[in-house]
C-alpha cells in the first residue's frame, strides 16, 4: 500500500496490485495455494497471505489510503472487529443496523462478552454522548434499509475512551462515495460481497485503518480463526474491484433518476433516497457523501401483500436479498427475520447497471399489475 495514492480512485483501482515484472502476466495469477515452499517468506496461506490478496488488498487499500485486511465474508470482518474488545466491553450500535451485525452483538451480550447500547443513526448528540463510555463505536452509513446517513465527522470528533474504536460500515457508500478514515473514524469495513465483488459471485469482506494496534490485532484474529478468503474468491474480487468506480458511479445516476420519478408514482407512498431533499438526511449527506449511492428504498401504497405482489411482478429487476451488483435487485425487507420493525410495504431496490428507462418500464408494469391484482 502506498502511503499517499496520487491516482485518481478509478486510474488506481484499474491500475494497482499489477505485476511488474517484464514477461510477467499483467494480472496478478490465481494462487491457489496452501502452502509454500521452506525458505521464502510465506510458509502457509492462512497466516502468511497469497500474491492475489496481498493484490486486492493494495488495491482497495489505496482507495482509502490505508493498509487493508481481507476477509472470507463481510460478517467474518465484523466478528473480527468484535473479537479486539476487551474483556466486558460496551458497544454502541445504531438501531437500525445491519442485521447479521445485531446478532453478532446479541450473541455476544447473552455470553457476556459485552453490553450493548442502540441508537439512532441520525441523533448526533446521543452518539457523541455513548463515544464518552464505549468501547466500540458501531457505525453505519447510509443505514440499512432507511438509508439514514450519519455525520461521521461529529460522532468521530468527539473524545472517546483510550483505545476504544470507531468503526464505519462503509458497504452502501463505498470508499469511493464515503471515506470513513479521513472523517475521525478508526476503521473502515466494507463487505466485498457487494460493490467491490459487484456480480453476485462472492463473499468477501475488507477492512481498512491506519491504527497500527487494530491492524496486527485483525490479522492476527484472521490467522487464529481461519477467516481467510479463498483464492478464487479474491481473484475474483481483484476483477471486480477494477471496475468498480464505473459500476458505483453509473448505478447511482440511476438510483438517482429511479428515485424522482418513483418519488411521483401514485402506487408509492414514500421514497427514501439520500440524494432526494426530501430524506431527513439530505443535508448531511451533501457534506459527508461523494454521491448518493445506488440502493433506493421505497414504500408502496397498500398493505405487505401489495408490496409483496410488485416483488414477484418484476423481471427485469430480479427478486433477491443483497445488493451492489451489475443485477438490479429488490426484496420487501420486512419480510426478513429480524427486520419486522420495519415499514411493512418498504421495498427495497439495489440498482445494478440496466438502462434507467429499462428499469422504469419493469416497476412501473409491476406496480401497475400490483394494482389490478394480477
Ligand atoms: C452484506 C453486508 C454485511 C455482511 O457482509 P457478508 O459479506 O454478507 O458477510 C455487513 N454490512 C452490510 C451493510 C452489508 O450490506
Amino acid at each position: 500500500m502506498p502511503a499517499s495514492r496520487t491516482l485518481r480512485p478509478a486510474s488506481w483501482l484499474v491500475s494497482a496490485g499489477r505485476p511488474a515484472d517484464a514477461g510477467a502476466p499483467l494480472n496478478p495469477p490465481l494462487v491457489a495455494a496452501s502452502n509454500f515452499l521452506a525458505g521464502g517468506a510465506r510458509q502457509y496461506a492462512r497466516s502468511d497471505a497469497t500474491p492475489t490478496w496481498e493484490a486486492l488488498e493494495a488495491v482497495v487499500g489505496g482507495l482509502e489510503e490505508a493498509p487493508a485486511v481481507c476477509f472470507s465474508s463481510g460478517m467474518a470482518a465484523v466478528a473480527a472487529v468484535f473479537d479486539q474488545l476487551p474483556p466486558v466491553a460496551h458497544v454502541a450500535l445504531p438501531e437500525d443496523c445491519y442485521q447479521g451485525v445485531a446478532k453478532l452483538a446479541d450473541a455476544g451480550v447473552a455470553r457476556h462478552r459485552w453490553t450493548v447500547e442502540r441508537l439512532p443513526s441520525d441523533d448526533v448528540a446521543a452518539w457523541r454522548g455513548a463515544a464518552a463510555r464505549a468501547d466500540l463505536l458501531w457505525l453505519e452509513s447510509p443505514s440499512n434499509p432507511l438509508l439514514t446517513v450519519v455525520d461521521l465527522e461529529a460522532v468521530c470528533a468527539a473524545p472517546r475512551r483510550p483505545g476504544a474504536l470507531a468503526v464505519v460500515d462503509n458497504t452502501f457508500a463505498t470508499a469511493l462515495q464515503q471515506r470513513p478514515l479521513d472523517l475521525g473514524a478508526t476503521a473502515s469495513l466494507q463487505s466485498a460481497t457487494k460493490f467491490i465483488g459487484g456480480h453476485s459471485d462472492l463473499l468477501g469482506g475488507v477492512i481498512c485503518t491506519r491504527d497500527e494496534a487494530l491492524l496486527a490485532g485483525l490479522r492476527a484474529t484472521r490467522a487464529l480463526a481461519g477467516a481467510t478468503p479463498g483464492a478464487l474468491e479474491v481473484f475474483l474480487a481483484l476483477r471486480g474491484a477494477r471496475t468498480m468506480a464505473l459500476r458505483v458511479e453509473r448505478a447511482a445516476e440511476t438510483a438517482l433518476e429511479l428515485a424522482r420519478r418513483l418519488e411521483a408514482h401514485p402506487a408509492v407512498a414514500r421514497v427514501r433516497y439520500p440524494g432526494l431533499p426530501s430524506h431527513p438526511t439530505f443535508e448531511t449527506a451533501r457534506r459527508v457523501l461523494r454521491g448518493f449511492g445506488s440502493i433506493v428504498s421505497f414504500d408502496t401504497v397498500g398493505d405487505a401483500a401489495f408490496a409483496d405482489a410488485v416483488c414477484r411482478r418484476v423481471t427485469l429487476v430480479r427478486h433477491a436479498t443483497s445488493l451492489g451488483s451489475v443485477e438490479s435487485t429488490m426484496e420487501r425487507r420486512a419480510a426478513i427475520d429480524g427486520q419486522r420493525h420495519l415499514p411493512p410495504t418498504l421495498l427495497r431496490l439495489s440498482v445494478g447497471l440496466e438502462d434507467v428507462d429499462d428499469l422504469w418500464v419493469d416497476l412501473c408494469e409491476a406496480l401497475e399489475a400490483a394494482h389490478r391484482g394480477a
